[in-house]
């Protein structure tokens, strides 16, 4: 029997054991140096101006919406093809979820479908989008801007599949997952099966100094982070809460853990292009798969999802054999806690459809060609016989 073979997981190297070793030897677990370092790094590496490390990507999620002002009542379109974070931001606030249909080809929300929401609107209660880069595919986020733009809507990008991930732009531009040019926001997170792994952890990055500001004081508890902008002044030990926040920092060690991480995302995308190309080209001519598009330039193939027949089926034939492929994801808006807003079956007919046949194999940078090799022929065998 092979070892457990999962959908996705870490991969920690010898430094990264002794980045964070180092850290626990300092005189900062948290709230030190390394914090400030990843950032600056990560800002870098997506190419945008600011950057905010948090406890997690859902904290990231919530602080945005916080930071936007988004008011209870208030309307947000996602896609329910995402992990349900990505909505549940929204109802933190006391917003409300419009889940929009995806694309049927790219798995993303699907534009046309958010612009008939919002032609039909006659309450004008609308404040933003959040799209999602589902499984690494970035989403045009030029035209969500123009779209967002005739609506005075405000931009998150769920970017928690995508860094290192681009697309490219009207001019030919490439323009990176979470640079900030056209989303006003986005958000990552460094849980385990992601690119970059601290354990938990997020990050929110914008080219808005105002919101950036905004964040620093919300990640701790609303408490000015700018000595220049306290109202009052009591002294050397004075500090101020202007505004209510959290508790959503993000610790030193989990900072030098996804520094030295960072170091290799680069690499690790392409060890990831190469395992979709294989399955690829495993399965081109396939009749039991769907949806097989290629691989895409740009692409960060957090996941390699594919349609297949007999799906339910397969996936226990492969639990057999050890290969713990896994449903991304169960769509948001059948999830029972958006069923009591009115949400039913049959609402997103597209999503439903590809949630009956996807299934997402295994890729991630430590995955062996012996492995993979494994659950192409595992699958065949299905299949074949
Ligand atoms: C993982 C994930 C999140 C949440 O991140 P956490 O760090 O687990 O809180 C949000 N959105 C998407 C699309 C994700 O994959």
């Amino acid at each position: 029997m092979m070892n457990k073979i999962p959908y996705g997981r870490q991969h920690i190297s010898e430094e990264d054991i002794e980045a964070v070793v180092d850290v626990l030897k300092s005189d900062w677990l948290t709230q030190g140096p390394n914090i400030k370092l990843f950032e600056e790094a990560f800002a870098k590496y997506v190419g945008a101006k600011y950057a905010v490390a948090v406890s997690n990507g859902t904290a990231a999620l919530h602080l945005n919406v916080l930071a936007l002002g988004l008011q209870p009542g208030e309307k947000v379109i996602t896609t329910p093809i995402t992990f349900v974070a990505s909505a549940n931001c929204i109802r933190y606030c006391g917003g409300e979820v419009v889940f929009a249909d995806i694309d049927p080809e790219t798995y993303l929300l699907d534009i046309n479908a958010v612009r008939a929401i919002l032609e039909n609107d006659k309450e004008g209660n609308f404040k933003g989008i959040i799209p999602v880069n589902f499984a690494g595919r970035v989403v045009d986020l030029e035209a969500f801007r123009k779209l967002a733009d005739e609506f005075a809507l405000w931009i998150i990008e769920d970017a928690c599949h995508s860094p290192g991930g681009y697309f490219t732009d009207s001019h030919g531009e490439i323009q990176k997952s979470g640079n900030g040019n056209f989303a006003d926001l986005a958000i990552f997170s460094f849980h385990p099966v992601k690119h970059i792994a601290t354990g938990e952890g997020g990050m929110i990055t914008t080219n808005n100094e105002m919101l950036f500001k905004k964040l620093l004081n919300l990640r701790t508890h609303g408490i000015q982070q700018d000595f220049q902008k306290k109202i009052y002044d009591h002294g050397l030990w004075y500090y101020e809460m202007q505004e209510l926040g959290f508790n959503y920092r993000f610790t030193d060690f989990q900072a030098a853990l996804g520094l030295s991480q960072l170091k290799r995302a680069d690499q690790g995308l392409v060890r990831r292009k190469e395992i979709a190309q294989k399955y690829h080209d495993a399965f081109a001519n396939a009749a039991f798969v769907h949806g097989q598009s290629g691989v895409i330039e740009g692409h960060a193939y957090h996941l390699y999802v594919v349609e297949f027949e007999n799906r339910d089926k397969l996936i226990g034939y492969l639990r057999e054999k050890n290969i713990w492929a896994q449903v991304h994801y169960i769509p948001a808006h059948l999830m029972p806690y958006y069923r009591q807003f009115g949400w039913k079956d049959g609402d997103l007919p597209l999503s439903e459809n590809y949630y009956s046949k996807c299934l997402s194999l295994p890729v991630y940078p430590t995955l062996t060609e012996e492995e993979q090799e494994f659950v192409i022929d595992t699958i065949n065998k299905f299949y074949r016989g």
